[in-house]
């Protein structure tokens, strides 16, 4: 296999390769597509974790394939106190550093003040002007500089990602969108957590399987969806934040965004 590498200095909008990286990087394992990756956009490579299990498999790779690569993951102010400490074993497992970013607290108060603190509650649309004040907007700053995200997306997870691709053009951030697990299983990435001890969250032992915010978060119990667990008041076809947005996650509720001064 061959696959034609090109450093540029000015990034295209979309690679003309693009359909050719997806055919043959789709016959790859995770760690080489994240070797690939790391050698087509490095510096400008970046893993986003939401330390769930897909991530700390991604993470577990990465530390083998370049622990230089940034990780970034967004403090919603709402994450479950097993997610916080996840953090720091991660980072004291790996000998890396983990970067927080956090959503602008001027945009929380006005929404809190506006809409209440439980606001996601209230229909479609204000929760997801929440998880665009508490996770899009530091998601736009976190990525701001790189050419590409990796992400640990699969297939199985839902019904709004069986289409995603192990390499994809992320419309929305104007980036490429890299998904090394796109293909795996649950079982498949509960094995290689096992295999190589690598420290996840206890909740996933309690019957959490996706884990988000603690307030947005349930268990789901077996042959639910993966997603069950995520905004279950909610109709399945929206139980995403936006992060991986397919064209309908965004509110239609204005936002406010604060003027430099
Ligand atoms: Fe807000 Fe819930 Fe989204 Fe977290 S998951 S940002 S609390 S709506």
């Amino acid at each position: 296999m061959n696959l034609k590498i090109q450093k540029l200095k000015v990034l295209p909008k979309i690679d003309p390769l693009l359909p050719q990286w997806q055919e043959d990087l789709a016959k790859l394992e995770p760690v080489a597509v994240l070797n690939w990756a790391q050698v087509r956009f490095s510096p400008h490579l970046v893993l986003a974790t939401s330390l769930g299990q897909e991530d700390q498999v991604l993470t577990d790779m990465l530390a083998q394939v370049d622990p230089e690569v940034r990780i970034v993951t967004l403090d919603t102010g709402r994450l479950f106190t097993e997610t916080y400490e996840l953090i720091e074993r991660t980072e004291h497992r790996y000998g890396i550093k983990i970067e927080l970013f956090s959503p602008d607290s001027s945009e929380v108060e006005s929404m809190v003040r506006q809409h209440g603190v439980n606001l996601f509650r209230q229909g479609v649309d204000l929760r997801k002007l929440c998880c665009s004040i508490r996770k899009l907007h530091p998601l736009e700053r976190a990525l701001q500089g790189s050419e590409a995200w990796i992400c640990g997306l699969r297939r199985e997870q839902s019904v709004t990602r069986q289409e995603i691709q192990v390499i994809e053009w992320d419309e929305a951030n104007g980036i490429y969108k890299i998904n090394p697990l796109w293909n795996w299983t649950d079982r498949q990435t509960r094995e290689y957590i096992k295999d190589r001890d690598v420290p996840y969250n206890p909740l996933h032992d309690q019957g959490y399987v996706s884990i988000g915010c603690s307030c947005c978060t349930r268990a789901v119990v077996e042959g639910e969806d993966i997603r069950a667990g995520r905004w279950w008041w909610e109709n399945p076809e929206h139980w995403e934040c936006g992060l991986h947005r397919n064209g309908d996650s965004r509110t239609s509720i204005p936002i406010a965004r604060p003027q430099p001064s």
